[in-house]
């Protein structure tokens, strides 16, 4: 039953028959992880949740990539932004996430020069307009993000602009895969993984971890029907004792990904610890620029030392994107956090598990 045109992704047909398939299949209660931000968002979206059957229980991941910036990170870009000739240039959702002292929104309304861009090249136009400036953009994201960031900065080369620079903080995400599987605490008993991200990494980047912690997994696109079958078949293989790496969203994905991605990552940059909001420091998770591109490396240009400070107090945000807590078992859920005053980061970005709850989901009676 694969998805393969525009008018088949929502067909009501196909998807009551998968969802009569999941509940003739479903036996043992499963908690079952959707480690992208877009997946859950998704799966609210299209009201999902209420059409499965109670063994399955859905728990999000840690697939934002602006909730799991880490707040030391969101304080360096706020004293980054405070640097003398500095243009901040940023992706909106990293504004309104809390540092330990202040936000990027609030440098900015005390008058830092902080832009909102849509892609690295906007930020790279941005310096070639602005030659007395350094134009910095902050690097947040996933595979999805990070080759469009690596495509900037060599063409910034190529173009001898000097005054283009990259502050990059982004997160690999098999490596926080793999650290979830091995954590002694896992309450997750399939992973529906990020489509987008094996779109550029290809499924050969999650088969060693498949193989090493035998749990099973499969790759799912973003609409209904790709949810419905990449669920089936999650439900499937639990059932039947297995743990395999499948791919249910053939149509973009292949076991190899984008050749062309992964050379323009593999150039810029390179593998490092890197520490994620909640989960802690992951081993080679994050990506940093090389040596060869250090003239185009914002933390090599810049003092930005900030003090350690704790993250807020109360904030359930780790064991939310651990799949231990739901974002409802959060006690500043609804009081303390929100939206508009989110004290967390997965209540900031539209994508974070919070704030699809906040928006979606209404408590029994309400
Ligand atoms: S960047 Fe891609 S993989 Fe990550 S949360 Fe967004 S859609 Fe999902
Ligand atoms: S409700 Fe707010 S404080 Fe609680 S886990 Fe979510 S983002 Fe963190």
């Amino acid at each position: 039953m694969a998805v393969k045109h525009v008018e088949e992704y929502r067909d009501r047909d196909i998807a009551r028959r998968l969802i009569a398939q999941i509940h003739a299949a479903s036996r043992q209660p499963v908690r079952l992880m959707e480690v992208c931000g877009t997946h859950t968002m998704s799966i609210f979206r299209s009201g999902l949740r209420a059409l499965l059957p109670e063994t399955i229980t859905l728990v999000s991941g840690p697939g934002c990539p602006v909730c799991v910036t880490a707040q030391r990170e969101i304080d360096q870009f706020v004293a980054l932004a405070r640097c003398e000739d500095v243009i901040l240039a940023t992706f909106g959702d990293l504004l309104r996430v809390p540092g330990s002292g202040s936000s990027l929104q609030q440098a900015r309304a005390a008058g830092c020069d902080v832009r909102v861009v849509y892609s690295p090249l906007d930020a790279l136009d941005l310096a070639v307009r602005n030659p007395a400036k350094k134009v910095v953009f902050l690097g947040v994201g996933f595979e999805t993000t990070a080759p469009t960031v690596a495509a900037a900065l060599l063409s910034a080369r190529a173009r001898g602009v000097s005054n283009f620079l990259v502050f990059a903080a982004h997160k690999r995400t098999p490596p926080a895969v793999a650290a979830l599987m091995a954590a002694p605490d896992l309450r997750v008993d399939g992973f529906l993984l990020p489509g987008h991200v094996c779109l550029v990494a290809g499924t050969q980047a999650f088969q060693p971890l498949v193989d090493r912690h035998r749990i099973p997994c499969v790759v799912g696109g973003f609409e209904p029907l790709d949810l419905l079958r990449a669920l089936a078949r999650l439900v499937a293989q639990i059932e039947a004792g297995e743990a395999l790496l499948e791919n249910a969203y053939e149509r973009a994905v292949t076991a190899a990904g984008n050749p062309k991605a992964q050379a323009a990552m593999a150039e810029v940059f390179t593998d490092v610890d890197a520490e994620w909001r909640g989960l802690g420091v992951i081993p080679e998770s994050g990506l940093k620029i090389a040596a060869a591109h250090r003239g185009l490396d914002a933390e090599a240009c810049f003092d930005l030392a900030v003090p350690d400070v704790p993250e807020p107090h109360g904030c359930a945000c780790g064991q939310v994107l651990k799949g231990l807590k739901l974002p409802t078992d959060c006690a500043l859920y609804r009081k303390a956090c929100t939206p508009l005053h989110p004290v967390g980061p997965c209540m900031v970005s539209s994508e974070g598990t919070c704030a699809a709850y906040y928006r979606y989901h209404r408590p029994e009676g309400a």
